[in-house]
């Protein structure tokens, strides 16, 4: 088992885990009481998302308590298959625990006939292939299912970005895709939560030939550092950004005057709270940043 090495602070190594499986899970109020003990039990800090269709969770700890975590978890037979991708820790990525029930356990709003990965779901392609239709130059199109604010600090060479706002929104996105419906798309997501439904979205309306990356950028990138994938891989926590290693150039813009920067921002303006790059010269003494000159005038 290969654990990244974690960042010390007071003799501790911290590490990160992110993963999720679709899965049935009969009673998930049970599992998640389950899942807060063991983290609770371990101090633990995170967000796991429990539902009817599985499992979605990144959870910080030292490496010693989060490799037992991944171990009790994986007794569970529901689970012992899941990909635990290991990244990085500061000991502090995440203000708390919090363990919740929802529908999703990643919020589409899709019906379960619009996409049910459990059912069906784009085949995979393993990083190893990608990296190899990447060197053979085929005809592909990868189609990022992230954020466009996680698309602005790095993506694949050449990827599509949707434009979405958040994954609910992919509806209304998937005019853009439609030339797109009969070509070899690769679905991208951080870990693959997202891609495992976005893609099976994409088959229920007519795309031909859609295959998910296995374990995402975040596996993509752990194998293959600097390559293909430009830029800094966006993370949910207070990391904010983090890479792997290998050479890499910035690829976020500052929103406000275009220069290279991978500095994320919450807009000042405590109405707007619009989450975007903003480099050090946009920003004020404080280290604020408004989107807008319309956000700017509004705080005074
Ligand atoms: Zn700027
Ligand atoms: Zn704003």
């Amino acid at each position: 088992m290969k654990a990244a090495a974690g960042n010390t602070s007071e003799g501790h190594t911290y590490q990160v885990l992110l993963f999720y499986k679709y899965v049935d899970v009969a009673n998930p109020e049970e599992l998640a009481a389950y899942i807060r003990s063991l983290a609770t039990r371990l101090s633990l800090t995170g967000r796991v998302i429990v539902a009817h269709e599985g499992i979605n969770g990144t959870l910080e700890g030292t490496t010693e308590h989060t490799e037992k975590f991944v171990a009790q978890f994986f007794t569970d037979v529901r689970f012992s298959d899941v990909q635990i991708k290991r990244s990085t820790g500061t000991g502090k990525s995440f203000p708390s625990l919090r363990v919740k029930v929802r529908k999703e356990i990643v919020g589409t709003g899709f019906s379960e006939e619009e996409a049910n990965p459990r059912v069906r779901t784009a085949p995979r392609i393993s990083p190893e292939e990608l990296r190899a239709w990447y060197e053979d130059q085929r005809d592909f199109v990868v189609v990022d299912m992230r954020n466009a604010y996680e698309f602005a600090s790095g993506h694949f060479k050449n990827a599509v970005e949707p434009g979405i706002s958040a994954s609910r929104h992919l509806p209304l996105k998937v005019g853009k895709l439609e030339p797109l419906k009969d070509k070899t798309i690769v679905t991208v997501c951080t870990g693959g939560v997202r891609c495992e439904k976005m893609a099976a979205y994409l088959m229920h309306k007519g795309f031909k030939n859609v295959r998910q990356l296995d374990g995402g950028i975040h596996t993509y990138m752990e194998k293959y550092p600097g390559r293909d994938f430009l830029g800094t891989l966006y993370t949910f926590d207070q990391r904010l950004t983090m890479h792997f290693g290998g050479t890499r150039e910035v690829v976020g813009k500052c929103h406000l005057c275009g220069v290279a920067s991978e500095a994320y921002a919450d807009c000042a303006e405590a109405t707007c709270h619009l989450h975007f790059i903003a480099c050090e010269n946009c920003r004020d003494a404080e280290g604020r940043a408004y989107c807008s000159q319309e956000c700017k005038t509004a705080f005074v």
